[in-house]
């Protein structure tokens, strides 16, 4: 089988044990909540059934300090995850052909492979985000097993990039209190994708062609039911794409992006932290003055507070 991603990266190290007391130390109290299981909701009744873990992954439950929509009407913020990836320059291309930025959700172990490509978005104005380093369900791993995947994400993007995001999305949207406290007190804001009802969630499904789960036909049903979603919602939206497989950049760049450009009305197209109404340099440690995006932006109203 393709390796797609790596394994989780060891807790013992001096790196991720110095990210531990720096957790402890960030004053934002990490929710003693037990781990899932492999296999969402199904697998997990009591933690799906317990309101008070505000699991996304079972009924949607967000948080103040969730990014989960674009505030402006027909405002799209634009995302790729997992890359960067064999396929992502075909996507760059499309994206500077059409004077169009987005958001890159970076996953750790791939970008060790493809360090050009993460410099490459970075100096074109995209916008880095945290996608952990092994792709993993976040609420099954432990405390200290997730603050392995999003400290050396963070590590290898500044190694790169010499930047540090301040965003980052949990793989398949697993995210629960626990694993908000642990982003939050690493310095990273989740931002989801759009979520209006059980049955219209903002994803594509591109993801699942590669693997003969859904088809390309199904895909570009989704978009169609995604647009017209999202002309009848008051906000704006988030989608969920891809740039890790040839089949998710070809139908991003040969239909999505051609349709969404071709949309009447218009859509604004645009990066999250742009969408957010924010200048860029609000995503990332180093060039946030602290001004126009407070961080952690909601933390004091939230749960976490200790
Ligand atoms: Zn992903």
């Amino acid at each position: 089988m393709l390796l797609l991603f790596r394994t989780p990266p060891p807790t013992d190290s001096p790196e991720v044990q110095q990210w531990i007391q720096d957790v402890k130390n960030s004053g934002i109290t990490i929710p003693n909540i037990p781990p899932t299981v492999l296999g969402g909701c199904a697998a997990n009744p009591q933690a799906a059934a317990d309101a008070s873990r505000c699991w996304w992954t079972c009924g949607g439950c967000t948080r103040t300090t969730d990014v989960t929509t674009c505030p402006d009407k027909l405002t799209w913020g634009l995302t790729y995850d997992d890359g960067p990836a064999l396929y992502t320059p075909n996507l760059l291309n499309y994206l500077d052909q059409h004077n169009l930025k987005s958001t890159f959700f970076v996953v750790g172990s791939r970008a060790i492979s493809y360090p050009a490509l993460l410099q490459e978005e970075y100096l074109g104005q995209h916008q880095l985000c945290v996608h952990t380093w092994s792709h993993s369900y976040a609420t099954t791993q432990t405390t200290e097993e997730f603050i392995a995947e999003l400290g050396w994400t963070k590590k290898i993007i500044k190694e790169v990039t010499g930047v540090t995001p301040l965003y980052w999305r949990p793989p398949y949207g697993d995210i629960d209190d626990r694993i908000r406290a642990i982003g939050l007190a690493m310095g990273l804001i989740p931002v989801m994708w759009t979520r209006i009802s059980t049955t219209a969630t903002f994803d594509t499904g591109d993801f699942n062609i590669a693997g003969g789960l859904t088809s390309a036909s199904q895909v570009l049903q989704n978009w169609e039911d995604i647009i017209g979603n999202a002309s009848q919602i008051k906000t704006g939206f988030i989608v969920l794409e891809h740039d890790l497989f040839a089949q998710t950049v070809d139908i991003a760049t040969g239909y999505i992006l051609p349709a969404a450009l071709a949309n009447n009305p218009k859509l604004d197209i645009k990066p999250v932290i742009s969408c957010l109404n924010k200048p860029l340099s609000d995503a990332y440690a180093e060039t946030n003055d602290n001004t126009t995006n407070p961080f952690p932006a909601n933390v004091n109203d939230s749960a976490y507070s200790s």
